[in-house]
């Protein structure tokens, strides 16, 4: 829908073109002016074309099959470079406004948030955008919208859980999880953004309560991945752990038979609703491809690119149009924390030194 509305927009533009062109040879037959007149509509076609360049901290087997097929249904080609959120960020910084880069894709708010903070991205006017990303899922300035959504949730063993043990986070905090808690690293921008959201929602003094119960908790040190939290579950090093919804697909993909589940938190009445996260993209400050740049965030947020993210990193499409696929959908409805997302990157720093106040590594 969006995908053909943004084509019918292309259309229109250059039926303009090409009429507005008329009307100037009427009034000046002089062959020149005509000559000239052609040069700058050509000009202006080759412009509509104008090659895009991406800067991404995505995996580039997550990215690269969008590229191809926008550029399959536009022409517009697209060059990019896949690097560290970090290092992209001080690279727009570094070149600024010789910067080649017209669009940024990351995962994350927190990431989103910061380079919005460090002044690389500018502010998108789109009502597609508007109309087909929810207000939660993007900046409330539109520096960045989301693309594609995934859940930051609780797995579990189903060999040691009861599911009707669990109940919130903040109860992973109790006495009754002691010793049965692994947690990936807090160096991980993910735990950041849940920390931050937990700050949202009560404040530091009882966030940090939280936390420290946790640690307390910890049947291990920190692991570096969602992976490993849920390789020590099955392994019997603890119980229940927090992840990322996409890394629990990837196991059970390979596993069907997985001793692990996941859990939806906060789903009662007065339930805030599972925490979710992001990746997103914006327009960088400096783009001198405004226009295309626009429409490859557009296109990427179209019912077409959505679902070919659904089926691509099992995560769940920002576009609530699109279904999720069937395995994303087989772990059940949920209630999201519908707090904005900018709030994770708003209150990452106070995040991280809450975290280490707390003695979380
Ligand atoms: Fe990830």
């Amino acid at each position: 829908m969006t995908m053909m509305k943004t084509w019918l927009t292309g259309l229109s533009a250059t039926a303009l073109l090409v009429l507005s062109a008329c009307s100037d040879e009427s009034a000046q037959s002089n062959e020149s002016t005509a000559q000239a007149q052609d040069a700058k509509v050509e000009a202006q076609a080759k412009d509509s074309n104008k090659e895009i360049v991406v800067y991404t901290s995505r995996k580039e087997h997550l990215v690269k099959p969008f590229f191809e097929q926008f550029t399959a249904e536009t022409g517009i080609e697209i060059n990019y470079i896949t690097d560290s959120e970090a290092a992209l960020i001080s690279r727009l910084k570094a070149e600024g406004e010789r910067t080649p880069a017209d669009v940024f894709i990351t995962v994350d708010a927190g990431n989103l948030w910061l380079a919005t903070q460090e002044g690389v991205l500018q502010p998108i006017e789109s009502d597609a955008l508007e109309a087909s990303i929810p207000e939660s899922l993007q900046d409330p300035e539109n520096h960045w919208f989301g693309l594609t959504v995934r859940a930051r949730t609780i797995v579990y063993s189903t060999e040691r859980v009861n599911p009707e043990e669990l109940t919130t986070y903040e109860a992973l905090g109790d006495k009754q999880w002691k010793g049965r808690l692994c947690l990936r690293t807090s160096k991980k921008v993910y735990n950041q953004s849940l920390v931050a959201m937990l700050i949202a929602r009560y404040g530091e003094e009882k966030t940090q309560q939280i936390v420290e119960n946790w640690v307390a908790n910890l049947a291990s040190d920190p692991f570096s991945n969602d992976t490993k939290v849920m390789n020590a579950i099955t392994a019997g090093v603890c119980d229940v752990g927090i992840v990322n919804t996409y890394y629990f697909g990837r196991l059970q993909k390979e596993n069907s038979a997985i001793p692990l589940a996941l859990y939806w938190p906060g789903q009662s009445a007065e339930g805030y609703g599972v925490h979710v996260n992001v990746s997103g993209a914006g327009i960088t400050k400096h783009s001198d491809n405004k226009e295309n740049a626009l429409r490859l965030i557009e296109w990427l947020a179209s019912e077409e690119a959505q679902q070919m993210f659904a089926g691509l990193n099992m995560e769940y499409p920002a576009n609530e149009n699109v279904e999720p696929t069937e395995e994303v959908a087989a772990w059940g409805q949920f209630k999201a924390d519908s707090t904005n997302l900018s709030k994770a990157g708003e209150l990452q720093p106070a995040a991280v030194k809450l975290m280490d106040r707390a003695g979380y590594k």
